[in-house]
């Protein structure tokens, strides 16, 4: 009798709509899940992303054995020793796989294909089912092109898709995008949402106690409650779509001390790993502007997030690929200051430094460090601005961004670091970097009443550090930008600063910088993955492999889903509040037996 096929399922594949699974169990198939040392020690994972990682596979493995499903579990030191190790084991015929989502796992999947041609076993690889533009359709509409700008692609999947047309082939409501109505700042006196919760249930709890123990991580477990299955992240869809999206449109771009999301839906974390499908939210948002539940400028902006912002970038990143990684067009030379890891001068990595003085900055960073996430204009107007006009090396940001955030994958972080916030790609992504004074984060949030600089100030000692180096920003790399359409008037501006006023902002700025204390393991050039992380994970022992099943459990009702893959059991998918999880079938229902008691063997 032949062997089984294996179909590998990636750490981004936490749910049937991605995973390249068949909609009902199959004899002679298993799903196989592999934890990699290696990976889990490439970075300094944000202990919240690895939970995060750990237990959704955890949970989705357990989801698919009471469906049915025969499912194989291991450890291994990389995926391509997994994935070689299990076929071998199986005595497999067939390996099946999704194309890398991003290069490292590429790299792996390409190791692994001639050790299994040895063992006799083809590895075939399928297009990637969490995006809605294939990586070809994405290189078609790029063919040719100039400018590959965001807003001509996104243009083009609301066309293709028919998302927000009308019959005649203009777009609803006569426009494309309506940023003009969405930059209002968060009023005082408004409240700002309670956070969406999902509390740990056990199998969660057990993984978040071995995450606490690693060394070499950002950092802590504590306050984990992000969802970690289909059902709880469509209960946060839910509320984000009735609570929410009205106001997401118009508070878009504010920010307010101490909250990281405000009317953001914070579903990037469960979308990149496959939780939900971005045809369903972009479903939702259109659903609820054409039931009147929300404006057409907050599901548009919502839209454009999803259907254009997050798929343009990966197919700019496979565009770009593998130049982007070092990618420095405006030739940066410093690593990131120890603010960005230790933003309250707390001990990490290299020491201790001072802490950050700056509010706007000194916050964002903290709920980074805390929860692992924060909204778009902190990461682009208050994170990625100030490293931009600092001078550091888009690659050692886009390391921060990667390793910190929840939703961090290098096919996300890097065009949007390297590529769109610092100008790295030289213009290809965007006309011009994302730079500003405070004026701007002034406008957008009450960080600046709060702030020891002051905001209007660009000289002095309590001049806002986003003027001081803004300046001297545009007096360096002047020549460059001198006769650029979008930055000619900033450089007019610039010339418009008396000579010794400009002297002065420029010595401080070259003082400001020599002040700083920076993260010695950040790359200068290039990225280096392991570097600054001493040891490798804790590592459970995987106990004895797991046998297929050749029995399947019946009554588990496949619904089709929005991407038309989704089989995730009826009764755990309509699962109703968040923090409540029904859980069909018997097996498992505490999780310690799927997250098998640890050997805390220290490498
Ligand atoms: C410097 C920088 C680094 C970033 N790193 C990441 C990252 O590691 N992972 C990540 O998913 N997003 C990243 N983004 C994009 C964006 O900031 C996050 O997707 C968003 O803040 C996630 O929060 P949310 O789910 O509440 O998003 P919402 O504001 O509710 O937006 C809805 C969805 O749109 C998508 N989206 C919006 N903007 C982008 C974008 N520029 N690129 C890709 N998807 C987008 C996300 O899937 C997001 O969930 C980064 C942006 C910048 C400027
Ligand atoms: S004054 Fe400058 S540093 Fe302080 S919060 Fe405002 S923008 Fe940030």
């Amino acid at each position: 009798m032949p062997g089984p096929n294996l179909v590998f399922v990636a750490p981004w594949e936490c749910s049937r709509l991605v995973a390249q699974l068949p909609r009902a169990p199959q004899d002679g198939l298993v799903a196989v899940f592999i934890e990699s040392v290696d990976k889990g020690a490439s970075l300094p994972w944000h202990r919240h992303k690895l939970v995060l990682v750990l237990s959704a596979m955890a949970h989705f493995a357990e989801q698919l054995r009471e469906a049915g499903y025969a499912v194989h579990q291991r450890l291994a030191e990389s995926y391509d020793d997994g994935l070689v190790a299990a076929a071998q084991e199986l005595g497999a015929s067939r390996v099946i796989a999704t194309e890398g989502r991003e290069q490292d796992m590429v790299d792996a999947l390409e190791r692994a294909r001639p050790r299994l041609a040895a063992l006799g076993v083809p590895l075939e690889l399928r297009e990637d089912r969490g995006f809605l533009c294939a990586r070809a359709d994405f290189e078609d509409w790029a063919r040719g092109r100039k400018e590959l700008r965001m807003e001509l692609f996104y243009r083009t999947m609301r066309r293709r898709l028919g998302v927000l047309m009308e019959p005649d082939g203009e777009p609803t409501g006569g426009a494309w995008n309506f940023d003009a109505e969405n930059r209002k700042r968060w009023p005082g006196d408004k409240p700002v949402p309670e956070p969406f919760r999902v509390e740990p249930d056990a199998m969660t709890r057990a993984i978040m106690a071995r995450v606490a123990r690693w060394r070499d991580r950002w950092g802590t477990v504590d306050g984990f409650r992000l969802p970690v299955t289909r059902a709880d992240a469509l209960a946060i869809l839910d509320r984000f779509i009735t609570e929410r999206l009205p106001d997401f449109g118009p508070y878009e771009d504010a920010m307010v001390d101490g909250e990281p999301d405000l009317a953001h839906s914070t579903l990037s974390a469960a979308l990149n790993i496959g939780l939900l499908h971005p045809r369903e939210l972009v479903e939702r948002a259109e659903r609820a502007y054409r039931e009147r539940q929300v404006t057409l400028p907050s599901a548009e902006g919502f839209i454009r997030q999803v259907m254009g912002w997050r798929e343009y970038v990966r197919g700019m990143y496979w565009h770009g690929m593998p130049a982007f990684r070092e990618a420095n067009a405006l030739e940066c030379t410093r690593p990131l200051p120890m603010w960005y890891w230790a933003p309250d001068g707390e001990a990490y990595g290299e020491g201790p430094t001072a802490p950050c003085g700056m509010r706007c900055l000194a916050d964002s960073v903290r709920q980074v460090r805390d929860t692992g996430r924060v909204h778009h204009i902190a990461r682009l107007m208050v994170q990625s601005n100030f490293a931009t006009l600092l001078g550091v090396v888009p690659a050692a940001l886009n390391r921060w961004f990667w390793a910190g955030f929840v939703d961090g994958y290098e096919w996300v972080t890097l065009p949007n670091v390297n590529g769109m916030s610092t100008w790295g790609d030289g213009g290809r992504m965007t006309s011009k970097p994302y730079v500003s004074t405070g004026a701007y984060i002034d406008r957008m949030s009450d960080y600046c009443g709060k702030c020891r600089y002051d905001v209007k100030r660009r000289t002095g000692e309590s001049a806002c550090p986003f003027n001081v180096l803004y300046w001297d920003f545009l007096a360096q790399h002047r020549e460059r930008f001198a006769r650029h359409p979008r930055m000619a008037m900033m450089i007019r501006n610039l010339d418009r600063i008396p000579a010794a006023e400009l002297r002065t902002i420029r010595k401080q700025a070259t003082a400001f910088r020599a002040s700083l204390v920076y993260d010695g393991s950040a790359p200068i050039v290039a990225p280096a993955p392991n570097a600054g992380v001493r040891a490798l994970p804790v590592i459970t022992d995987p106990g004895p492999p797991r046998r297929p099943r050749t029995t399947r459990t019946p009554a588990t009702r496949v619904d089709g889903g929005a991407a038309g893959g989704d089989a995730v059991p009826a009764k755990t998918r309509t699962a109703g509040r968040v923090g409540t999880r029904t859980v069909t079938g018997t097996a498992g229902r505490d999780g310690t037996r799927r997250t098998a008691k640890p050997r805390e063997d220290e490498r």
